[in-house]
């Protein structure tokens, strides 16, 4: 008989931190049992009950050409044979800085890291190199990863010294890390006054996928960039889930704004662990062994992972409609989710970006900071999520991610999640007093 999901958890719960490696997907935040999944093709994931799930998480907005692409697995093997990792230079290396560079005019030069965390850690070691200064400001609800400073959660909208959000981080690592509203302009320059000459950098995800799916207006960000160079702080794009994947120059391009440094991850390593921090030579190039800020890495920029992200990368420029053929398909999905919702009274919100996208069940029209977002309805969001799991769709577990598409998910696959949403919505309708 083959093994269920029930049983890998229960023996992973024994021999793992909460049976996980990643608390996201222990389904924490909706309840049940995680699906452990054994394989995977195009937009479907399949469970190793071999139940067939349309892929909504798509590895966190990792995969964006769709499960096991051929051409990306026969440039892996490729690789494979000729070894896995050297600790040496490697042309696949510089194709990657010159591809990132075809995509995003600022990158003038790109240093790897092996996931998202690291390149924001490092963008921050930089940027306090760069400027001789110590303070980074972020924004409620946004996510950098899990390096030490970054672990922070605002106060109650207040303009607050950091406090940490985990055990084990000392209030030392995060005394220097001010807090702000997301997309509260006003407040970002409150604290530009209060510490004026101390602020190496700020930190934003332009589009953010942390807190659910939450635009910065263009007006904010703007400010941002406005508040930086008044201030001569460096602006930090964080675009490690939107890099590749809302459009081919990330955020900065639909907004055209500039960042100093922009960190990127996830669709360049099209699934296998890969980051990247990248910005003007005059301010990479104080980067180790240029410069005097140390960054390091025994697998930073591992051939298999190269060639697993200039694959996906390759393939995105050779399809001109890429990311309109996304915006459709994202847009026909939101609009439709957003209409059967409001058939069955269940006011959603949507919004989507390129391959990225998210829906609250908010009354609300319009959600703009964490504040706003932890009004919407969790209650409904589980019974939603614990629906389509059933049917066969899986949207990510928690109320507070934004969910993905791939270049699989055509029509039909989004014909056929919006008839599940259908019985699922009338469901919940008809549970309803
Ligand atoms: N930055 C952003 C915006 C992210 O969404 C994430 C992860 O989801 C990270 C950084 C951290 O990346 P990683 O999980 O690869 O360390």
């Amino acid at each position: 008989m083959r093994i269920s999901s029930q049983d890998l958890y229960q023996q992973s719960q024994k021999h793992m931190p909460g049976g996980v490696n990643s608390p996201v997907r222990a389904f924490q935040s909706v309840g049940g049992t995680p699906v452990f999944i054994n394989n995977a093709k195009g937009a479907y994931l399949y469970s190793v009950e071999q139940k067939a799930y349309i892929d909504l998480v798509c590895s966190w907005g990792a995969v964006i050409l769709g499960h096991a692409d051929q051409q990306q697995i026969n440039d892996i093997q490729q690789q494979l044979v000729q070894g896995l990792s050297y600790g040496a230079p490697t042309e696949a290396e510089l194709q990657m800085a010159k591809k990132i560079q075809e995509f995003m005019p600022g990158a003038e030069k790109v240093r790897m890291t092996n996931s998202g965390t690291e390149a924001v850690m490092s963008a921050i070691r930089l940027a306090r190199g760069v400027t001789g200064r110590n303070r980074i400001l972020k924004f409620t609800g946004t996510y950098h990863g899990h390096a030490d400073a970054l672990l922070v959660q605002s106060g109650s909208g207040g303009l607050t010294l950091g406090i940490p959000n985990s055990a084990g981080v000392t209030t030392h690592a995060v005394e220097d890390t001010l807090t702000a509203s997301f997309n509260d302009a006003n407040e970002a320059e409150q604290v530009f006054q209060q510490y004026a000459g101390t602020i190496a950098a700020v930190i934003i995800e332009p589009i953010a996928g942390n807190m659910g799916f939450v635009r910065a207006t263009p007006d904010f960000l703007q400010r941002l960039r406005e508040l930086c160079d008044l201030h001569k702080s460096l602006l930090i794009f964080d675009e490690v889930m939107t890099g590749f994947r809302v459009a081919s120059g990330g955020v900065q391009e639909l907004v055209g704004i500039r960042p100093d440094i922009t960190t990127l991850g996830k669709v360049i390593g099209g699934g296998l662990p890969v980051g990247a921090l990248t910005g003007s030579a005059e301010i990479m190039d104080h980067l180790a062994p240029s410069g005097p800020v140390y960054q390091a890495g025994t697998l930073s920029g591992n051939p298999v992972a190269m060639r697993s992200g200039l694959a996906v990368l390759q393939q995105i420029q050779d399809a001109p409609d890429f990311y309109t053929q996304l915006n459709q398909q994202s847009l026909y999905l939101t609009q439709g989710l957003k209409q059967l919702a409001e058939h069955y009274g269940l006011p959603l919100l949507t919004d989507s970006a390129g391959g990225m996208w998210g829906f609250f069940f908010t009354k609300s029209a319009r959600v703009t900071n964490l504040a706003e977002v932890q009004q919407a309805d969790q209650h409904l969001f589980r019974q939603f999520f614990h629906h389509m799991l059933e049917l066969g769709v899986y949207l990510p577990p928690s109320m507070f991610e934004a969910c993905f598409i791939s270049r699989c998910h055509d029509r039909h696959i989004m014909d056929t999640v919006l008839n599940k949403a259908e019985d699922a919505l009338k469901a919940l309708r008809s549970a309803r007093p």
